[in-house]
């Protein structure tokens, strides 16, 4: 994907009451925004300028490019992957055979993704993956790290940076964490892991 802003397929105030329009307008609105601006300026003149966001996350080294990089990639699969509450429907398919056959049960899973977010101390993301080999597995990244610095497939990411959530949970995370599966739309998961790339 470029480096630029995704566009969202739901209005400001769509996620209610699990995200608010004030969360989304910072955290989409600034927060994204600005990585996306200091990405633009930090590859200029550089060896990144002019290729794919999930390229220079791959392949760029520790730092700023990086960094902003992996922000931008983050947030857009981040906010891409929800929907109105309650209307994410299951996984179905190729994505619900591998969740029963690496986790158990699609709630097996939820407990250990709230986990790996709830406990990741600082700020960073958990992430459901699917490895090299095909199996699914679930991550902690701290700062702006993504899945795909190990080659993995990034399927579905919780963003547990304070900003995500301080201005509707407070210091709750664990009630962020819990309350956000109510706005994963499972089709666009499941997409993932069919896109070629
Ligand atoms: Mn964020």
């Amino acid at each position: 994907m470029k480096n630029e802003m995704p566009l969202l397929p739901y209005a400001e105030q769509g996620l209610e009451p699990v995200l608010s329009a004030e969360t989304l307008s910072y955290h989409y609105g600034k927060h994204l925004q600005t990585y996306v601006t200091n990405l633009e300026k930090l590859v200029k003149g550089t060896e990144y300028e002019g290729k794919e966001v999930e390229e220079i996350v791959r392949t760029a080294p520790d730092g700023g490019i990086f960094n902003n990089a992996g922000q931008v990639l983050n947030h857009t699969l981040y906010f891409l992957q929800f929907t109105t509450p309650g209307q994410g429907k299951r996984p179905e398919g190729r994505l619900d055979e591998l969740i029963r056959r690496d986790f158990g049960s699609l709630d097996l899973l939820k407990q250990q993704m709230d986990d790996a977010a709830i406990t990741l101390f600082g700020s960073g993301w958990a992430w459901l993956s699917l490895t090299e080999d095909g199996r699914l597995q679930i991550s902690q990244e701290g700062n702006a790290g993504n899945p795909l610095r190990r080659n993995n497939r990034p399927l579905l990411c919780f963003d547990v940076w304070e900003h995500a959530y301080y201005v509707d949970y407070r210091n709750r995370r664990a009630d962020y964490v819990k309350k956000l599966w109510d706005l994963i739309d499972w089709q666009v998961v499941g997409g993932r892991l069919e896109d070629k790339e």
